[in-house]
This record gives structure tokens, sequence and C-alpha cells, in this order.
């Protein structure tokens, strides 16, 4: 039998509940907005039951839509305020990018693969996710035109931080990117630009994510 809106709706309060709250995220508008944003709308037809997985699931083109906690964990240590600008890098199904979009002012995102791209650009439309703009390219270049950023998350494993994702940074503004040199094995890090040339970095633990590729990784 197909599952309803209420079904869905059930399903995710549930997954917050027992991945996101109970592993101790506390921030009552992070958990709010992955109670909202239909997770099952981001995930490939058939396969909206196991949209609340513990885990990442395929979308395509070798690339994942991130394990539920993992979205958590990068958008409760980016410390959104309402007023924030954000971009993401590695928009993938548009997931990650919806739920910041409900916690901050504006998204920009960037996605490599043009099918993906079209989709998530598609679906956000779609789910009526207006503050949200992506494009299609490199984004270890950032995007300078809309740049600074409040927030910068990174949802690939890059093998160091690219400089101008740092450069594009307000100053006290956050860069979560997980860092690492093998493929699916890198750590989570929080770096905070302090000034000019100075940032701070915090270790918020290992993660698995699929390669950052660009010019800058
Ligand atoms: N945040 C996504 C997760 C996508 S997985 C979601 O919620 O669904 C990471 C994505 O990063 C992949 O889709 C991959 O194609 C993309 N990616 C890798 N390198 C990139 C780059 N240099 N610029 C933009 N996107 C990139």
């Amino acid at each position: 039998m197909a599952l309803g809106k209420a079904d869905f709706e059930r399903a995710r309060a549930h997954m917050v509940e027992t991945q996101i709250a109970g592993r101790g995220v506390r921030d009552p508008r992070l958990l709010d907005a992955m109670r909202q944003v239909p997770r099952e709308a981001f995930v490939a037809e058939g396969y909206e039951e196991l949209a609340f997985e513990d885990a990442p699931l395929t979308i395509g083109e070798g690339q994942t839509i991130s394990q539920p906690y993992v979205v958590a964990l990068m958008m409760e240590a980016a410390e959104t305020k309402v007023g924030d600008v954000a971009l993401e890098v590695g928009a993938g199904s548009g997931y990650a990018a919806a739920v910041l979009g409900r916690l901050v002012a504006r998204v920009f995102a960037i996605e490599r693969h043009r099918s993906l791209a079209e989709e998530a650009r598609r679906r956000l439309k779609r789910l009526g996710c207006d503050n949200i703009e992506l494009r299609c390219g490199d984004g270890t270049r950032g995007w300078p035109e809309a740049a600074p950023f409040d927030v910068i998350l990174v949802s690939a494993g890059a093998p160091k931080v690219p400089e101008a994702l740092k450069e594009q940074l307000v100053s006290g503004g956050r860069l979560i990117i997980p860092v690492g040199r093998h493929d699916g094995h890198q750590r989570l890090l929080k770096i905070t630009r302090c000034g000019a040339a100075d940032s701070l970095t915090t270790d918020l633990g290992a993660v698995s994510f699929v390669p950052l590729v660009g010019e800058q990784a």
C-alpha cells in the first residue's frame, strides 16, 4: 500500500526523535526544519520508504543523499541564524539545502553533476523553497558574486580546505567541511574565520563522504 502524507509526517517525526534528538542534537529550529522538509521527496522514485533510514542513500551519478544525522551535525555546528546567508557545496539531491533554507535567510548551492543539479532545482521549486539558488558548477571556487557568507557547508570530502571558501567567509563566519586524504574517511572540521587572515579550527569527529572533485580539491 502506498504511504500517505500523514505516514511520511510520522516517519519524519520518528527519524528526528530517534536519530537526531536521540543523539543529543537540541536546537529546536533545526529539529523543526528536519521534521518539516519532506526527505521522501529527495530520494529516487520508489525509494520513499527508505528515505528515513539511518544511512546515506544513492541518488544516481555515484552520489548519495547524506545520512540525516550527518546533515544535523553539520547544521548544528554551523550555528545558523535567521538572517544568515549560506553556501552549500555539493547540493546533490538538494535535501541539505532545503533544511538550510529553513534556518537562514538565503542559500546558494552548487552541484557539479548537471543531471543532479537540474533535478534538485526542479524539486526545490516544486516544494516552494524560494530562498535557494542552485547552480551547476565547481563549488571549490565558491560563489564569488554572492560572497561573503556567514555559513559554508561542504557536503563532499576534500583532500584539503579550498582557500577560496575560507576567503568567502565573513569575519566570524563558519565553514563546515570534511577533510581527509582517503576516499570515504575524513574528519569533519569547523573553521571559524576570526579576522582577515586568522581562523580557528575545531575537529568534530570522523565522517564518511563521497569525494569533492574540483579545481581547488
Ligand atoms: N548535500 C547533498 C549530499 C550530496 S553528496 C544532499 O543532501 O543530497 C555530495 C555531492 O557533492 C555530490 O552530488 C557531488 O556530485 C558533489 N560535488 C563533488 N565535488 C563538487 C564540487 N567541486 N562542486 C560542486 N559539487 C560537488
